[in-house]
C-alpha cells in the first residue's frame, strides 16, 4: 500500500503467548511532509501519553534503553518506542486505549503472533478499527533484518563465553555497507567485510522456541522447535522456588550453583569421559542429583532455579546446533524475551556452540531481543 495513505501514528503490535510487544513509531520530520492537522493532533495525544511516561497502568513498561531516533521507515524519519505488557492484561489494554480515546486516533495498527487472531474481534468491535494482520514468523524476520540494518551496534557476541574474568560482550556488524574497513574494532577482530550474511539460523525463544533458516530475502523455512522455553524455565520456577516473576527466577538463578543439582559426567565417572569427547563439568542428568531426600538437603532454590536455567538453555543450544549442522549454516542468532536481563541463558548458549561445533559456528545475540515481531509487522505493512 502507498505509506501517504496510511494515516499516521503508526503502531506495531505483537501479541505473545506470554507478552504482547507494542512499537510506536514517532514521526519526527514534520516540517518535509504535509501531515494534515487532525494527524498532527493526533500525534500530539499519542505521544504525550507514551514518550512522557515509562509505565502504563500496572503492568505496562516502556523499554526506554532500546529507543531508536532518527529511523527511516518507508521515507518517513522517527523514532521507535518499545512497549510491553503481559498479554493476561490485553483485555484491560484494549479498555485503556478505549478510554483515553485513542482508538479513532491511531488508524495503523499491525498486529502479528497468536493473540492477533485470538484478540481481533474484541479489538476491533471494542475500538471500532481493523487491525492489520501480519504472519509472526514473517515479521520475525524482517523485523531483524531491518534493526539489525539501521542500527550498526544490535548484534553482539561472546568472547570466553563461560570465563567469569575474560568474558566480554563484542559487537557484530552485521552489514558492511555501514561499517568502513577503516572501521577500528573490525579490522582489529579480523572480521571479513560482510558481517551477518545469509544462511543464517535464527532461534527465538519466546514462551516456545522457534528455529528457522534464513536463505535469502523472504525466503525462510522453519525447520525445528521445541516446547521447552522460557514458558517452560518460568513454570518450572514458580512450582519449584515459588518465584512471582521471570526477574525474581533470574536473580534466584544468578546467586545459584545447578552442580548442587545436575549430575555431571564427573559424579559419575569419577572424571571426564574424555575418548567420546565429554569433560567432567558437562551435565549428564539434568535434576539427576535430587532423587533421594538426603541429597535434597542441601539443596537451595537459587540452585533450583539455575539448573532450570541451565537445562532449558542446552536443550535449546541443542536443538539450535543441530540445526545448523544440518543445513550446513554458520551463524545462530539468538532472540526471544528468554534472554531478557539473562546473560547467564546467552553465554551458555554461546558455549555450547563454540564447545559442541568445535568452534565452527557462531552464536549472536540481539539487543532487541523480542521485539522483532512487532517492528516487523509495522515495517511490511509500511513496505
Ligand atoms: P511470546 O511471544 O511467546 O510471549 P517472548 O519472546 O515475549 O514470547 O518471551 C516470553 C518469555 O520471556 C517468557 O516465557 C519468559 O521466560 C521471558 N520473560 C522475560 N521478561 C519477562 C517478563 N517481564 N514477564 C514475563 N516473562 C518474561
Amino acid at each position: 500500500s502507498n505509506f501517504n495513505e496510511l494515516p499516521m501514528p503508526w503502531f506495531g503490535l505483537d501479541i505473545g503467548g506470554t507478552l504482547t510487544k507494542l512499537v510506536y513509531f514517532e514521526p519526527t520530520d514534520h516540517g518535509e511532509y504535509m501531515d494534515t492537522q487532525e494527524e498532527l493532533l493526533r500525534g500530539k495525544t499519542i505521544r504525550h501519553y507514551l514518550v512522557h511516561n515509562k509505565a502504563y497502568g500496572e503492568t505496562g513498561i516502556r523499554d526506554e534503553h532500546l529507543q531508536l531516533d532518527e529511523v527511516i521507515m518507508n521515507g518517513r524519519i522517527g523514532t521507535l518506542h518499545f512497549i510491553r505488557f503481559p498479554t493476561d492484561r490485553m483485555i484491560p489494554f484494549i479498555q485503556l486505549v478505549k478510554s483515553k480515546g485513542f482508538a479513532q486516533m491511531s488508524s495503523t495498527v499491525c498486529a502479528t503472533g497468536g493473540g492477533a487472531i485470538k484478540y481481533a474481534r474484541e479489538a476491533e468491535l471494542e475500538l471500532a478499527m481493523q487491525l492489520h494482520k501480519a504472519d509472526e514468523l514473517e515479521s520475525l524476520i524482517s523485523g531483524i533484518e531491518f534493526i539489525a540494518e539501521n542500527y550498526p551496534d544490535e548484534c553482539y557476541y561472546y568472547d570466553n563465553p563461560l570465563d567469569d574474568e575474560k568474558c566480554r560482550q563484542v559487537i557484530w556488524r552485521w552489514s558492511s555497507a555501514r561499517c568502513s574497513s577503516t572501521d577500528e574494532q573490525y579490522q582489529r577482530e579480523g572480521r571479513n567485510e560482510s558481517g551477518l550474511q545469509y544462511p543464517y539460523v535464527v532461534c527465538n525463544i519466546g514462551s516456545g522456541v522457534s528455529v528457522l533458516v534464513v536463505r535469502g530475502h523472504n525466503e525462510f523455512e522453519r525447520v525445528s522447535g521445541s516446547s521447552i522455553g522460557g514458558g517452560f524455565f518460568q513454570g518450572l520456577c514458580s512450582l519449584l522456588c515459588n518465584s512471582q516473576s521471570f526477574e525474581d527466577s533470574i536473580e534466584l538463578a544468578t546467586r545459584g550453583d545447578n552442580r548442587n543439582v545436575d549430575k555431571l559426567v564427573g559424579d559419575i565417572y569419577g572424571c571426564g569421559y574424555e575418548s567420546i569427547g565429554l569433560p567432567s563439568d558437562t551435565v549428564a542428568a539434568s535434576f539427576g542429583k535430587i532423587s533421594s531426600p538426603q541429597d535434597r538437603e542441601n539443596v537451595r532454590v537459587e540452585d533450583l532455579a539455575r539448573s532450570a536455567l541451565v537445562t532449558t538453555a542446552n536443550n535449546i543450544g541443542s536443538i539450535a546446533l543441530n540445526v545448523a549442522k544440518q543445513h550446513g549454516v554458520e551463524r545462530i542468532v539468538f532472540v526471544g524475551n528468554f534472554l531478557r536481563v539473562n546473560p547467564i541463558a546467552a553465554r551458555h548458549l554461546a558455549n555450547a556452540m563454540n564447545f559442541w561445533s568445535k568452534g565452527s559456528k557462531k552464536a549472536l545475540f540481539l539487543k532487541h531481543e523480542g521485539y522483532f515481531g512487532a517492528v516487523g509487522c509495522l515495517d511490511k505493512l509500511v513496505d
